[in-house]
């Protein structure tokens, strides 16, 4: 992995004006979408240039790895998203490193995340994770399974439900994940009137993929090496 801040900055910026070109190609601001950037394996000097230049919200996707470096770089210089599986007995630790969780796919995993938010007197935003391709290797909720999952969950106090999040479809060209975006956006839409309220954030969109995303309506993409540079394996 390559560190250099000039380079990240002209990573930063270049990210952020295709942000902006995207969505005004959907008939939004650009403020309306929210840059998380990141930074599993990523070095701690290079995620302190980065939020040194600006970038406000961070993506880990480990609960292990993710608390030294929130240690390191400040639990209060950015937001933290969690980005990835969690399991039920990280919950506790999640609560108290994250701001919100983006892959919450069980009422099991909510409900532990809910007790550990009231007891500790934090309120913890949620997003539900959909498997909107159907892969069998990914997480996420089935989309049959989504509303009466999303109804329990928004029962749970010390819980934000703010909306859902997926994962694109490995495709060669970010063409071919529009359908599942756009898929995402309607199942949201549909949960908004079953439910009888709003589900404002859509996660969704990475390196490979935000443009697509974020024309189709994310309000939160998740991008690492665009940013980063690519990861070691
Ligand atoms: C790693 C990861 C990303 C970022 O991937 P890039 O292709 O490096 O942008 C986004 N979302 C999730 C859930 C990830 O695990």
């Amino acid at each position: 992995m390559d560190f250099d801040g000039d380079t990240l900055l002209q990573r930063l910026d270049d990210i952020r004006g295709r942000i902006a070109a995207a969505a005004a190609r959907s008939g939004r601001p650009a403020e309306r979408v929210t840059l998380v950037g990141v930074t599993k394996t990523v070095a701690v000097e290079a995620v302190q240039a980065a939020v040194a230049l600006g970038l406000a919200d961070l993506g880990e996707s480990r609960v292990q790895e993710a608390q030294a470096k929130i240690l390191a770089v400040g639990r209060d210089r950015a937001r933290w998203h969690l980005i990835g599986h969690l399991q039920r007995n990280k919950a506790g630790r999640a609560v108290e490193l994250f701001d919100r969780v983006h892959g919450v796919d069980d009422v099991d995993l909510a409900g532990a995340l809910s007790r550990h938010a009231v007891s500790s007197g934090r309120s913890l935003s949620v997003l539900v994770e959909v498997n909107v391709s159907g892969e069998a290797t990914k997480f996420g909720v089935a989309p049959e399974g989504l509303e009466p999952l999303l109804e329990r969950i928004a029962a749970l106090p010390g819980l934000r439900l703010d909306g859902l999040m997926t994962v694109g479809a490995l495709v060669e060209r970010a063409e071919a994940a529009r359908s599942g975006f756009a898929r995402l956006r309607s199942l949201r839409d549909q949960a908004e009137q079953q439910l009888g309220r709003t589900l404002p954030e859509l996660s969704m969109g990475m390196s490979g993929d935000f443009e697509v995303a974020v024309e189709e309506g994310s309000t939160m993409v998740r991008v690492g090496s665009a940013i980063f540079g690519a990861r070691s394996a």
